[in-house]
């Protein structure tokens, strides 16, 4: 059972992706973590986000295990992820790793902007999570403030407004929704509507 689960950030596809593994026993990798780490990776060193070389050589040398999520989390990390994930290089450095993760024998699920268009065109089961960016926005600052970050409703709205135009327009693997992908809108739906959802989708694909 493999399933690429793509969408913008904050559409409640990480939560679903969890959900989903969990209930057919399979691995999950949440591939933002790897965009993220790398952007850690770089102001650790003191580098610039746009340090091609060093960025290159922290993707290739990540292990998909063990993040410091409580650090990655955070909404600066998720802006700096964002530029170095529009460096082609740094895609193509993270790409075997992904697709071996996906390509373990019992399945596994991955969310991330390029799942089911990149890494994994040939999985039978796509999602493509996507809510309002209002919705998302306050998820987010839900979600900040619950991990005791100070935040400002207008400004994890402006953020998300970013970043989805900065994921979308980029050259390399923007953010969009695989041709043969199922398109769940989250707006209106809690997460047991939305794991409901997705669990009709899968059946449907792979009834098996
Ligand atoms: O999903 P998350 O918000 O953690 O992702 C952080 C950033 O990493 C995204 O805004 C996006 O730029 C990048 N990303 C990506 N491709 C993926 C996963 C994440 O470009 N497969």
């Amino acid at each position: 059972m493999l399933i690429a689960i793509d969408g913008p950030a904050a559409s409640g596809k990480g939560t679903l992706a969890r959900r989903l593994a969990r209930h057919f026993n399979v691995p999950h990798l949440d591939t933002g973590l790897l965009y993220r780490a790398t952007a850690a990776g770089l102001l650790d060193k003191g580098c610039r986000l746009d340090d091609v070389e060093r960025a290159v050589g922290i993707a290739r040398g990540l292990a998909l295990v063990d993040f410091n999520e409580d650090r990655l989390r955070g909404r600066e990390m998720g802006e700096a992820a964002s530029v170095v994930a529009a460096i082609p290089e740094v895609r193509e450095a993270l790409v075997k790793a992904q697709r071996r993760f996906a390509s373990r024998p019992e399945g596994a699920v991955l969310d991330g902007r390029d799942i089911g268009t990149v890494i994994c065109p040939d999985a039978p089961v796509k999602i493509f999570v996507t809510a309002s960016p209002e919705t998302r926005a306050q998820r987010r600052a839900l979600e900040l403030a619950g991990r005791g970050e100070k935040v400002d409703y207008a400004a994890v709205l402006e953020d998300i407004r970013k970043r989805d135009a900065r994921d979308s327009g980029r050259a390399t693997a923007p953010l969009k929704a695989a041709a043969d992908a199922v398109t769940l809108d989250t707006t209106l739906l809690d997460i047991d509507a939305a794991f409901a959802a997705a669990l009709r989708i899968v059946a449907a694909r792979a009834p098996a």
